[in-house]
């Protein structure tokens, strides 16, 4: 009997030749109503993009997009949700840690009527230590400076509903990051828990620059702590300058100190605070604009076996 809904998988590919045959043959054998598997390729310099090419050719329902260089995992999910138009998309990982039997679970969800079905990935079994407890502190310093809550462990491997992704095709927001947009959004959201698989082949893509540019992209989209410091700490030098104005000023009076020194220290010490004081304030508006004014798109298809679906609609 023929499903009453269609599915799209998007993947995000850099550098996974060895992963993805193996993936694409576990994600057909599930057997379930896929109207396309989207295998973005972020600028990979292995024969992954050859090998997409080659499984589009072998299997219809296979398709890819190929983007000019190296954007990064969050753009590659962006083109992904961009080129998707089934009922529901998913997205997951190319590299098998994605457990491809929880995807029967994530429908599951979404017929129950969720729209968006997020996983937390339990970090028990990692065996990287720098990587269990960064993840582990990091995402508790965003609940803490954000209002977005953005569970511990959140992945990017979640089933949106197509209302959702239609907003998702909006978003201009870029950098993006999707564990932290996706609770934003709202709509009728759950999750559930899977544990990590080892990487089938290869290494881990996300190197300590990507992880440390992932986690301020994070921060900054979410935040505007990091400039609300530097307008606390004017503040409270202007007010310690204060204090130690009366000292200077009774010093002046009571003894003899070096003529010149006192005018010069006050001037010196509140002049200082309030300018930190400003510079936070300015960094707040300047914040404002860095994050709202950038239109660069955030990624760029050289190649690609399908072709965009504008939503005219709405
Ligand atoms: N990835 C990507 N662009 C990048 C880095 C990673 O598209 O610049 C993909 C990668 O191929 C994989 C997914 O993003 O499908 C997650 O990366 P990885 O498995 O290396 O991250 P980890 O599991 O180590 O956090
Ligand atoms: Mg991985």
């Amino acid at each position: 009997m023929r499903a009453d809904y269609s599915i799209d998988i998007i993947i995000p590919v850099y550098n996974e030749e060895q992963n993805i045959p193996v993936l694409c043959e576990k994600l057909l054998e599930l057997n379930l109503p896929f109207h396309k598997i989207i295998l973005v390729n972020d600028g990979s310099s292995d024969s992954s993009l050859g090998i997409c090419k080659e499984l589009h050719a072998k299997n219809s329902l296979i398709e890819y997009i190929s983007f000019s260089r190296n954007f990064g995992h969050q753009a590659a999910l962006k083109a992904g949700y961009d080129y998707a138009d089934a009922d529901c998309v998913i997205s997951m990982d190319g590299d098998m840690q994605h457990p491809v039997e929880l995807i029967e679970t994530l429908i599951a969800k979404w017929r129950e009527g969720y729209d968006v079905v997020n996983t937390i990935r339990s970090d028990k079994e990692e065996k990287k230590i720098f990587k269990k407890y960064s993840s582990l502190y990091y995402y508790r310093l965003l609940s803490l400076i954000t209002s977005v809550d953005i569970k511990q462990g959140t992945a990017d491997f979640r089933l949106l509903d197509k209302k959702v992704v239609d907003i998702c095709k909006k978003l201009g927001e870029n950098p993006i990051f999707w564990r932290g947009i996706i609770p934003w959004l709202g709509f009728k959201q759950t999750f559930i828990g899977y544990t990590p698989q080892k990487r089938l082949y290869g290494t881990s893509k996300y190197t300590l620059k990507k992880m440390i540019n992932l986690a301020w992209s994070g921060i900054s989209s979410f935040s505007l702590l990091p400039l609300r410091i530097a307008t606390f700490l004017g503040v409270i030098q202007i007010f310690f300058s204060a204090c130690y104005f009366i000292y200077i000023l009774l010093m002046y009076l009571l003894s003899n100190v070096e003529p010149g020194w006192s005018s010069i220290m006050i001037i010196l010490l509140l002049t200082s605070g309030f300018q930190m004081c400003f510079l936070g304030i300015l960094g707040e508006y300047v914040g404002k604009i860095f994050i709202s004014e950038k239109n660069r798109p955030a990624y760029i298809v050289e190649s690609s076996s399908i072709v965009k679906v504008i939503n005219f609609g709405k």
